[in-house]
């Protein structure tokens, strides 16, 4: 059944498509389409709470809204939150205990990889790593004899990168479900990545997850986590063509996207990807 026929068909006779305490927005911000609330989380929901319930309920509603045409499900109040209140509410000294992998396991095991596929690419590659928070994935890679440099727009706005820098390969780990303004962070991306480079990164699509009718109760829905946008693949790539990006889904979370296909990323590597993270 086709997005748009499934909404109606749930929704009451006469019935308003949306009711928030707050203000709902007036469309999808990355089709245009037409939002529905969806449902209400507790701002204490974390992901880790799929293993045992990490943080009580504080009782602060986070509504989050579906697009019937793309699919695209976000929290728009909460991603017009300031730096500050995000820094205060979400990305504070817990915040370890909701995501206990972004400090060293994470940023660590992927340095390994992108210097395995840094050396497979058989041409030297520069790499960006995008968001990369405390710059931990590129000091790795460095401390391995690869070049690499970082960036985090939520930390600083890249005053240490060349004006016109860009990078052969951009990676960008946990971020595209962080990002308040996808456009922004699209923008970004198509800035820093070469013609003829390849933006890397992770995110979990929502399909089959996030469905019209139901409640969220998906793990990956997590507003203590920071994941205010939750992609379904229809939306990832309607975004990404805004740089001018075609995507490639490696599978549901790893991502690939590029303006042109470089001739060093060949059927060989792409495997290797897809196989090794
Ligand atoms: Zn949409």
């Amino acid at each position: 059944m086709a997005w748009a026929a499934l909404w109606q068909w749930l929704s009451p006779p006469g019935g308003s498509k949306a009711s928030a305490s707050q203000t709902p927005p007036s469309s999808c911000p990355i089709c245009g389409g037409i939002l529905h609330l969806l449902d209400c989380l507790d701002l204490n929901r974390a992901c880790e709470d799929m293993k045992g319930k990490v943080l009580p309920a504080c009782g602060i509603p986070i509504a989050y809204y579906l697009c019937e045409d793309c699919g695209h499900c976000h929290a728009p109040e909460m991603a017009g939150w300031s730096k500050q209140r995000f820094a205060e509410a979400v990305y504070n000294l817990d915040y370890a205990r909701v995501d206990p992998d972004y400090v060293q396991v994470r940023p660590l095991a992927n340095a390994t990889l992108i210097a395995a596929l840094l050396d497979q690419a058989g041409v030297s590659l520069s790499h960006l790593d995008y968001g990369g928070g405390s710059g931990l994935l590129s000091a790795r890679l460095r401390e391995l004899g690869r070049q690499s440099s970082t960036l985090d727009p939520y930390l600083d706005d890249g005053d240490g990168l060349p004006v016109d820098a860009q990078f052969d390969l951009v990676t960008a780990f946990e971020v595209f479900e962080h990002v308040p303004d996808v456009s922004a962070l699209v923008a970004d991306l198509a800035r820093y990545t070469r013609a003829e480079g390849v933006v890397l990164f992770s995110t979990l699509l929502n399909d089959g997850q996030v469905l019209p009718g139901h409640r969220l109760d998906w793990w990956y829905a997590a507003p203590r986590n920071g994941h205010i946008t939750l992609f379904s693949a229809q939306s990832l790539g309607r975004a990404l063509a805004r740089g001018g990006f075609t995507l490639t889904s490696l599978n549901a979370g790893l991502h690939l996207a590029w303006k042109s296909r470089p001739a060093w990323l060949t059927p060989a590597l792409l495997a290797q990807i897809k196989n090794s993270w």
